[in-house]
């Protein structure tokens, strides 16, 4: 049995997570996006609505952080984060303890 995590994730019955549309290997229950390729440019490159110096609003460094399947290229998901930390959103159908 498995289970999509969302539109481009699915969590097989042996922990592993693959990519709904080239079924290549992602990562695992745990952490789903672990194999995935992450690249990070600045935060003006999100598109036209993001014009000012993340600069001018935070002493830390911002990027815009993209993480995409490495087999087919599929976004599966973008952020304008700090760049010093990592990613804060998690998909998983871990049920914690
Ligand atoms: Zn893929």
């Amino acid at each position: 049995m498995s289970l999509f995590i969302d539109d481009n994730l699915e969590q097989h019955s042996d922990g592993s997570v693959t990519c709904r549309h080239c079924s290549h290997l992602v990562g695992d229950a745990a952490a789903p996006m672990n194999a995935a390729r992450v690249t990070e440019t600045a935060p003006r490159t999100a598109g036209p609505s993001v014009r000012e110096d993340a600069a001018l609003f935070a002493d830390r460094p911002i990027v815009f952080r993209r993480t995409f399947c490495p087999e087919c290229l599929t976004l599966l998901q973008a952020e304008i984060v700090p760049g010093d930390e990592v990613s804060s959103r998690h998909r998983s159908l871990i049920v914690g303890a």
